[in-house]
Parts: structure tokens; sequence; C-alpha cells
């Protein structure tokens, strides 16, 4: 991690969310990601279900208040 980064996107001082809830696209089950505000307002990598253990494509967006937005789709369609 860069401390350049944190110039660019000051949500990662502490006020921006650190956890998003989202359900799963394969079983519906709702899961609790962990989020890092310093990795930028927008990110994307693959993370497995808690429950069923299958992939996710996952996109976390944070808004100007810094709340964290999750959104999962699967990586076989
Ligand atoms: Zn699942």
């Amino acid at each position: 991690m860069s401390d350049n980064l944190d110039d660019e996107f000051p949500l990662g001082d502490g006020t921006a969310d650190v956890e998003a809830i989202a359900y799963c696209p394969y079983c519906g089950e709702e899961n609790s990601l962990s989020v890092d505000p310093g990795g930028g307002p927008l990110q994307q990598y693959v993370e497995d279900c808690h429950v069923c253990c299958r992939p996710w494509e996952v996109t976390i967006r944070f808004d100007h208040e810094g709340h964290a937005w999750a959104d999962l789709r699967t990586t076989d369609e």
C-alpha cells in the first residue's frame, strides 16, 4: 500500500466503513465482507463465499459518505 493513496482518497482516515453486507449469488446467505477504505473508492477482487465456498467476483464501491457497497457476481456465467 502506498501512502499516496491516502491523499487521493481521504476516506481511509477511519470514518469509512470497514465492512459491507452482501448476499451470495449462489446460496443466498448473508455475508459480511471486510473492506479496506485505504484500497480506494472502487475495488474488485475474487473471494470465496463464507458459507458455500464458491467464488464471487466482488466489486466494492465507497460513496462520498464513506459507506461501502458490495456487488457480488458469479464467476461461472
Ligand atoms: Zn454462498
